[in-house]
């Protein structure tokens, strides 16, 4: 979410007549786009504005502004530890960025003044979609945003806070955009929302419909959706994920956050293990093979050795592709502050390294299981790891790494020769999938 607003912030400047430069120390504008869901994210920010006032210093006229979800949550305090930050503008107030920029550039800092504006307006979500800037082009895949926000109010979250409440798109025009990304050869689409599968437009459309329509634009090859909260994975959207076929990829992020449901009701996260179990059982039952991804947070207040054990029984039932595991952060104004105090940080540290092992485990055993088979592959990009190789995703969202000619965007057909924790190995079968 936070690199597809990147892209819309790109493009507003763009259309300010703005273009990107080299790096840092060449720029007339510099943006700050943050992250405040953990500490650690939020506390980057100020490491980061320490080492651009060095540029500042010998180039005062540089513009310098932070955005994102550190700008809400933190406002005029960025201004007083920062004090040469000129501007500060929330997530749900970047159509401001233009005017902002206006100001400073034909007034000065000194007149102008430093801006703030952490308005959350609702029209924040009808972003002009020919005006993003994706970074993404070549690889034929994009982001699209149908929700933004959140209702719930899980006790550790800040993203109520930051983001606001929910705002859905109209469907006409979402599907507008997938058609417009079409005719830019993108194939592969990812539908946005801090709760996704709560989209409902004005007309009562739901993600299920979403789903349904967008399978049937001409040519798009994968449908993406993340990230989805449990306790809205209705049948309704199970059944049209199975109904829309293939092109909507085997594939599902279901956060999960605890497998104690003591836990769960202390999060306040509206389902318990049973629940969750549920869902991921009639998931299975209509898309057999579907690889599944969560996030975990372990050391939540008061969270027993024995709730801890709980969670570990769940990665072992529901066998994961992928998980997220995250040491619990003390965020501010959230309800867990009051709920009581955490495991030690050595004992967070310890149960996150435990749980990384534990699963560590289970995906290499499920990532063996795919040798010998052959697979789609989105190429995105050189392997990191090996500049020779490329790699690129299959259908259930594996990172898959192979030698060969193509180039990012195409679809391969690759046949799968080893496997490790987090990555398969192949070989191209021949002929464009
Ligand atoms: N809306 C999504 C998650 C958004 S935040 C959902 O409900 O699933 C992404 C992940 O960050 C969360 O799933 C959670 O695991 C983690 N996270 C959020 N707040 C956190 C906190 N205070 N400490 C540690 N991890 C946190
Ligand atoms: Fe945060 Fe919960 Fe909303 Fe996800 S559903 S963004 S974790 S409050």
């Amino acid at each position: 979410m936070n690199v597809h607003d990147s892209e819309k912030l790109a493009g507003l400047l763009e259309r300010e007549g703005y273009s990107r430069a080299e790096s840092a120390s060449d720029a007339g504008v510099i943006l700050l786009n943050t992250c405040s869901i953990r500490e650690k994210a939020a506390e980057k920010v100020f490491s980061e504005l320490g080492r651009l006032q060095i540029i500042k210093r010998a180039r005062p006229d540089l513009i310098l502004g932070v955005c994102g979800c550190v700008a809400q949550q933190e406002g005029e305090r960025i201004f007083r530890r920062a004090p040469y930050v000129d501007f500060v503008i929330g997530p749900r107030a970047t159509a401001s960025l233009p005017k902002i920029l206006e100001n400073l550039r034909s007034h000065g800092r000194k007149q102008a003044g430093q801006q703030l504006d952490l308005e959350q307006r609702d029209d924040s979500i009808e972003f002009p979609f020919d005006e993003i800037r994706r970074t993404g082009g070549a690889t034929g895949k994009a982001f699209v945003t149908v929700i933004e926000g959140c209702n719930h109010r899980c006790t550790y979250c800040i993203v109520p806070t930051t983001r606001g409440r929910e705002i859905c798109r109209d469907m006409d025009g979402v599907l507008d955009e997938v058609r417009s990304l079409r005719e830019q050869n993108v194939i592969e689409i990812e539908f946005l929302g801090q709760t996704v599968n709560a989209y409902r437009d004005s007309r009562g459309r739901t993600l299920a419909d979403l789903l349904l329509a967008a399978a049937k634009i001409d040519g798009l090859r994968r449908i993406r959706f993340t990230t989805s909260h449990p306790a809205q994975m209705t049948e309704r959207l199970m059944d049209a994920m199975a109904e829309a076929g293939p092109v909507v990829c085997p594939y599902l992020h279901l956060p999960v956050q605890s497998g104690s449901s003591a836990v769960l009701k202390r999060m306040r996260r509206g389902y318990d293990r049973d629940g969750y179990l549920s869902k991921i059982e009639g998931l299975r039952r209509r898309i057999p093979g579907i690889s599944l991804g969560t996030d975990v947070i372990v050391g939540f207040p008061l969270e027993t050795e024995a709730e801890f054990e709980e969670t570990l029984t769940l990665l072992d039932e529901v066998e994961y592709d992928t998980v997220y595991a995250f040491s619990y952060s003390p965020r501010p104004g959230t309800a867990a502050l009051s709920l009581g105090s955490s495991p030690s940080e050595m004992v967070r540290l310890e149960r996150l390294q435990h749980l990384l092992a534990h699963q560590a485990g289970i995906q290499k055993i499920r990532n063996r299981r795919w040798i010998g088979r052959e697979t789609e592959v989105l190429v995105e990009s050189p392997s990191k790891m090996d500049p020779a190789k490329w790699s690129g995703r299959t259908p259930e969202h594996r990172v898959v790494n192979f030698p060969g000619s193509t180039e990012p965007g195409r679809l391969e057909r690759v046949t799968v020769t080893g496997s490790s924790t987090f990555s398969l190995k192949g070989e191209l079968s021949g002929g464009i999938a």
